[in-house]
């Protein structure tokens, strides 16, 4: 029998850092370090291959531009192995799943993000187990059908969705939740996949997805917000979309200049996504009068969705070049799974 083969995409990260002896301070390394500290790899009976970017960055310094380059490999690869796993800094590491879940349509193989908060090389770090489940979560496969074909996050023992997780936590193991949507495998002694939560492939062809349109933002509310500050915010120039986070069920002040400013941006063409500030739970415009008024002035809503999946679509819904009616129809309908409508 084949044995699986996977392409191994780094990018950088803390799962492949190492400190600069001058500065201290943690420091992208060369990928060939990633053997030597991890002499296991030799023994699993994959076919095993890596791909390291020519600029290994910090997640940080992560964009749109990035991602394409990312999306390309997949794609120039994508007949060959049975799966991908990225190596990639948490930080930005959901804007990145969730970029690439809308970049890969009819994806029917799995591509796991999966990093580490210790780099490999120290003694208790992280990395090698999620390194080595996330390899075997690429490239198992039931009856030949592998077993999680979707853009998925791997950390410390939960397998998510990438356009469902948000990064919660900067220290612990666990770092990476998705309020509102289940966990697609659970690692233990086994690896538990819950099938019945694991997106189905449509049967089409590999296409991917190839511009972003980086002319969006993001409006976090706050108690205090001021005129100016909104004002400046809204009229961003080329501005052409915009993510309000909201309080609780998407709720927002009443004041009168506020709802006079977002009315005004979008009958100038601005779309507003209004996104919750929770990490669980879903927008529900009209629940509350605070949201009713949002709805009457043609803000829309996000219903479930993370802030990092809703820049990602929005980028891309933006840079597909769809009108902005489609925009806004797209916006509220799950694409690849990224909200529950
Ligand atoms: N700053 C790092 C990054 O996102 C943290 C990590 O790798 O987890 O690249």
């Amino acid at each position: 029998m084949k044995k699986p083969s996977i392409l191994v995409l780094y990018t950088g990260g803390t799962i492949g850092m190492m400190k600069d002896p001058k500065t201290g301070s943690l420091v992208p390394f060369d990928f060939g370090n990633i053997y030597q500290n991890m002499p296991i790899l030799r023994n699993l009976d994959y076919v095993i291959d890596f791909y390291s970017f020519e600029h290994l960055i910090d997640s940080s310094n992560m964009t749109p531009e990035f991602w394409i380059e990312l999306a390309e490999k997949i794609e120039e690869n994508y007949e060959k192995y049975d799966g991908f796993v990225v190596l990639h800094g948490s930080d930005t590491m959901a804007y990145s799943a969730s970029a690439l879940s809308f970049m890969l349509e009819n994806l029917a193989k799995p591509v796991v993000f999966t990093g580490s908060q210790l780099p490999m090389g120290m003694v208790r770090s992280d990395g090698r187990e999620n390194f080595v489940t996330s390899i075997e979560i690429a490239a198992s496969k039931i009856n030949g059908v592998p077993c999680a074909p979707e853009v998925s996050i791997f950390f410390e023992n939960q397998l998510l969705r990438g356009n469902r997780a948000t990064k919660f936590n900067a220290e612990n193991f666990n770092a990476f939740s998705s309020g509102n949507y289940p966990t697609l495998a659970d690692v233990g002694i086994k690896i538990k996949y819950n099938r019945e939560f694991i997106a189905k492939p449509s049967g089409g062809k590999l296409i991917v997805h190839k511009k972003f349109d980086r002319n969006v933002g993001i409006l976090k509310l706050f108690p205090g917000i001021t005129l100016d500050f909104v004002k400046h915010a809204l009229n961003t120039p080329g501005l052409k979309g915009v993510i309000m986070e909201t309080f609780g069920s998407g709720n927002a002040p009443t004041t009168e200049w506020f709802l006079d400013e977002l009315a005004d941006a979008i009958r100038k063409g601005l779309i507003i996504y209004n996104v919750t500030q929770c990490k669980s739970g879903s927008v529900e415009m009209g629940r509350y009068e605070t949201s009713l008024n949002l709805d009457k002035i043609g803000v829309i809503s996000g219903y479930d969705i993370t802030t990092e999946s809703a820049l990602a679509k929005m980028m891309y819904l933006l840079g597909e070049g769809f009108s902005r009616s489609d925009v806004k129809k797209y916006l509220q309908q799950s694409l690849r799974g990224e909200m529950t409508v």
